[in-house]
């Protein structure tokens, strides 16, 4: 029998009429007090989306693309005051780069074999409710993101958000869950708690109608969610070094180099952290940096106000600092520069504590090495075996060649802006999921599905 829009409408209706789940909280789609309860109503939803056909669901990612594109200075505003972090003109171009080039059905493929046995496929298919967990770096573009990869993929999800930025992420969850109404699909495809926790956070992990979990943020979350027993997709930090050799463009990597990393204050995790740069040009490099890109050159005695502002005295990351623009870090240390004042730099040894931490603040270390072979040493040790994302600026195939093998990450970037590997000024899809850990790299639709046989002996094969 061919199914028709129609039929396949009113089959919606009925199941979405008959769903038995709690009341949303605090008049948000998608809000609920109790995680269970947020579980319990994605479940329901998954039921409905799993018989919409692709047309549909693809009907639901359009809206959630144009909420997006419509929402984006908002979002950005709100993410900034709700974090205190990040810069609201790169936050629109960040929800701007979700809504456009995050994948959504395009990206299941299907894998075909046909002959006198008859045919199989492999299908992707959806693993059900899946579990988020989401940082306070990039709230809404990560909601978004995961949201539109997943649904596309079939699945409903529930998050457990970054507390620090819970309003921004209920906000963006409510706009996901009225595009699927608009589109006529069912409400609570994106859920979430009023009130995230670690306890809220372990509820999910342990829930049984949590196939997958999909874990954003630094290596605490990562590593709790890789001891769940459950599948888990791990995008855990980074600290990428940018290298740049004697045969680089040196000018160009200087612009290319600050622009990446003082993009929404340093927040995204594949931002350069610090430079690694052969003796011969590291000069000429910092020359370029301080005066043509708007970078302020800090004494040793800066350096240690600095180290003094940014950690907290047991060594943690001073969490006022993250994601604060160059002129207010300065600030911090009695330091008063000009608007134009975007980067703070200074050269160090690669253990420097402004160096070899992972700070999501515009300060750039240089490390200054001998040569090629000693800036990929140097590069692969700041690179703490994260293997997450690495940048280099050289003309040099062999050097670039040799610098990837070695740092082995998920991401490199040659001679452009780190934020290239978003397909922001770079070719291919976006992603705010970049699973180094769990080697999924930037996750997109088919990362949130499962493979599927579908086998039909001695028939179909018409060849
Ligand atoms: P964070 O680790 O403090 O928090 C991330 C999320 O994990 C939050 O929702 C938090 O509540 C939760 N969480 C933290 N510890 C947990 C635990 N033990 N059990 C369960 N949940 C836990 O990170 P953040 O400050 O929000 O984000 C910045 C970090 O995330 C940086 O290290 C950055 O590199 C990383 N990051 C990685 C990616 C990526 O795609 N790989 C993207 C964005 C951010």
């Amino acid at each position: 029998m061919l199914v028709n829009e129609n039929l396949v409408q009113d089959i919606v209706k009925e199941v979405v009429a008959k769903m038995n789940i709690a009341e949303p909280a605090g008049g948000k789609r998608g809000v609920f007090e109790d995680m269970n309860d947020a579980i319990a109503a994605a479940k329901e939803a998954q039921k409905v989306i799993r018989r919409m056909s692709l047309d549909q669901r693809e009907q639901i990612i359009t809206n959630i693309r144009r909420k997006t594109r419509e929402n984006a200075e908002t979002l950005a505003r709100m993410g900034v005051n709700e974090t205190g972090m990040g810069n609201v003109g790169h936050k629109i171009l960040k929800h701007h780069l979700v809504a456009d080039k995050t994948p959504g059905t395009e990206d299941l493929h299907t894998t075909a074999w046909s002959g006198d046995r008859g045919l199989t496929l492999i299908e992707m298919g959806p693993f059900g409710v899946i579990g988020a967990i989401t940082p306070c770096t990039n709230p809404s573009e990560t909601v978004i993101c995961n949201s539109i990869g997943m649904l596309a993929a079939g699945n409903t999800v529930v998050f457990n958000p970054h507390p620090q930025a819970i309003k921004t992420s209920i906000f963006a969850l409510n706009l996901i869950n009225e595009a699927s109404i608009e589109a006529g699909g069912p409400d609570n495809v994106a859920c979430t708690v009023t009130k995230p926790t670690l306890e809220s956070g372990d509820i999910m992990m342990k829930h049984p109608d949590i196939p997958l979990i999909a874990a954003t943020g630094g290596p605490g979350v990562v590593t709790a969610v890789l001891s769940s027993g459950k599948r888990g997709i791990g995008a855990g930090a980074g600290n990428p070094p940018a290298l740049v050799d004697e045969t680089a463009d040196i000018r160009k990597a200087a612009g290319d180099i600050v622009n990446g990393c003082t993009f929404d204050n340093n927040l995204p995790c594949i931002a350069e952290k610090e430079i690694v740069a052969v003796d011969t040009i590291a000069d000429e490099l910092m020359h370029y940096m301080i005066s043509e890109q708007g970078c302020y050159l800090i004494s040793k005695e800066e350096q240690e106000k600095l180290i003094a502002t940014v950690f907290t005295p047991k060594g943690a990351l001073n969490r006022k600092c993250v994601g604060r623009d160059a002129k207010t870090l300065l600030g911090m240390i009695g330091v008063t520069v000009p608007d134009n004042i975007r980067c703070i730099v200074f050269e160090g040894e690669k253990e420097h504590p402004l160096i070899a931490e992972e700070l999501m603040m515009p300060i750039l270390g240089l490390v200054r090495a001998k040569d090629i072979d000693d800036a990929i040493e140097k590069a692969v040790w700041l690179e703490h075996g994260n293997r997450h994302s690495a940048h280099i600026h050289s003309k040099n195939i062999d050097h670039i060649t040799k610098y990837a093998k070695e740092i082995d990450t998920a991401i490199l970037v040659k001679n452009a802006p780190s934020y290239a590997a978003l397909g922001f000024g770079g070719e291919g899809y976006c992603t705010f999921t970049i699973a180094s850990r769990t080697g999924e790299g930037l996750t997109s639709t088919k990362s949130f599905t499962k493979s599927r046989r579908c086998v039909m002996s001695d028939s179909l094969c018409i060849r």
